[in-house]
């Protein structure tokens, strides 16, 4: 049986090129495939639930962009949205309607939002959420979760998820110890972490910054009760709560997390499904916090193509249609099925695994579960995750490359595309267990 992957000779030659020119050859770490052992993939276009590589051939689509894609690859209605807003011009640098109607969808979607300032990147909202609060508290400290990523910004580098986890990154060169200093990290879902942070530093602590549902360790999902217990420790310190729902927005129900659990928060973040596949982000919260933001008050940030027409028409666009069709427990029936699908298919080998649906999102973990924090996602056996992976992917099936992310599911995906998704488990599940596979074959990453 051969166990090399498919190559392209066309793609190949791109990655080639793309090594010269760009670090690793991408835009972004986690594109690499490093820690699956294998030649990135080099896309040439999408569609649907499909995403193809430069040899024309499809791959059953899971990353989506990596979350944004939430109607799939080039969605009509989003297609046709940006180029009627390309043909008035590409950027104004001005203020204009479209930029108003997408704030004004977000403040009635998103529970406690009133005003919202628009970004063009998940790393400049949160950084810009984070820079509020500490104006408006006067404190310094911030407190975030491990695995939990927030983006690149020098304060989030410190035991952060993703990409950071993926490539087994300590906290990043290049971050002042006086920056990652200010920012205090404790497990994911331990409240007793929480109460320890708090009892030692409350007053000084100017925001806590979650993911509600974790997505970049893996899928997490808060345990119960520790949602509201953030909460109420902010409320009794005077800390603001920021959840950052770059990844949650419009995934985990259609206002996100503060819907989904019933707790609200001071300041929300949201991008990925925001822009539908433009960057476009956003910071967004009660208007006593967001007045304090230039002009009308004195905390400063800004941007270039900030509410960039092409993205808002784009954002406006994906929420209508969202909206027309109201997709979210159908997305989250498919994504438990995809799951549920994904354990039983695990189970009938004998293999521990673990996993959850959050709306559209989900996740599952090669091992035993249940899976609280970083700790725990970090048991499962990364050789037998890659061997799994490239099994994976050579039968047509693109899950992230890398055991720290969630999976995403789009309106797209139909019900035989999961029945072909477990089947494809089933096989890639039988061939990972056959541990003299390498998973890392010369040459490759
Ligand atoms: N916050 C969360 C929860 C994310 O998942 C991400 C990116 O994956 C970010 C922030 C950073 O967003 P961006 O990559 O757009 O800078």
């Amino acid at each position: 049986m051969s166990r090399e992957p498919r190559r392209s000779p066309v793609a190949s030659d791109w990655i080639r090129r793309a090594r010269d020119v760009m670090p690793g050859g991408v835009s972004s770490p986690v594109r690499a495939f490093r820690s699956v052992g294998m030649e990135p993939l080099f896309a040439a276009r999408g569609e649907g639930a499909r995403i193809f590589n430069e040899a024309g051939r499809g791959y059953l689509d899971y990353v989506l962009s990596w979350g944004p894609l939430i109607l799939g690859h080039a969605a009509p209605p989003v297609v046709e949205a940006v180029a009627r807003a390309a043909r008035d011009g590409m950027s104004f640098g001005a203020c204009h309607a479209r930029e108003v109607e997408l704030a004004e969808r977000v403040a009635a979607w998103v529970p406690g939002v009133e005003m919202v300032r628009f970004v063009n990147s998940g790393t400049e909202a949160t950084m810009s959420a984070v820079r509020l609060a500490r104006a408006a508290t006067g404190r310094d400290l911030i407190l975030k979760f491990e695995g939990c990523y927030h983006g690149h910004a020098d304060p989030f580098l410190v035991v952060a998820g993703s990409g950071v986890a993926t490539l087994s990154l300590p906290d990043s060169p290049g971050v002042p110890a006086v920056t990652s200093g200010l920012t205090l990290a404790v497990p994911y879902n331990d409240l007793e972490a929480v109460d320890t942070v708090f009892a030692e530093h409350g007053s000084r602590l100017g925001a806590v910054i979650v993911e509600p549902v974790a997505g970049n360790a893996g899928l997490i999902p808060p345990r119960e009760g520790f949602l509201e217990g953030l909460r109420e420790r902010c409320d009794r310190a005077g800390t603001l709560l920021i959840f950052d729902e770059v990844m949650t927005g419009f995934r985990v129900a259609r206002g996100g997390a503060q819907e989904r659990y019933g707790v609200g928060a001071d300041l929300v973040t949201l991008g990925k499904v925001l822009g539908a596949g433009l960057p476009v982000a956003a910071y967004a919260g009660r208007a006593d916090l967001m007045r304090r933001v230039a002009p009308e008050g004195s905390v400063y940030q800004a941007g270039t193509l900030s509410g960039n027409p092409l993205g808002m028409a784009a954002g406006i666009a994906q929420l209508d249609e969202l909206e027309r069709t109201d997709p979210f427990a159908d997305l989250e029936r498919r994504a438990a099925t995809l799951v549920d699908g994904i354990l039983a298919v695990a189970s009938a080998r004998g293999l521990p695994a673990c996993g959850t649906a959050a709306g559209s999102m989900w996740g599952v973990f090669f091992t035993e579960g249940p899976v609280f924090d970083f700790e725990g996602a970090r048991r499962a056996d990364p050789e037998f995750f890659a061997r799994y992976y490239r099994a994976c992917f050579e039968r047509g099936v693109f899950f992230a490359p890398s055991a720290f992310e969630a999976g995403f599911l789009s309106t797209a995906h139909t019900d035989a595309d999961i029945a072909r998704t477990l089947e494809v488990v089933g096989e890639a599940l039988d061939e990972a267990q056959d541990e003299s596979w390498d998973a890392r074959p010369e040459g490759a990453g």
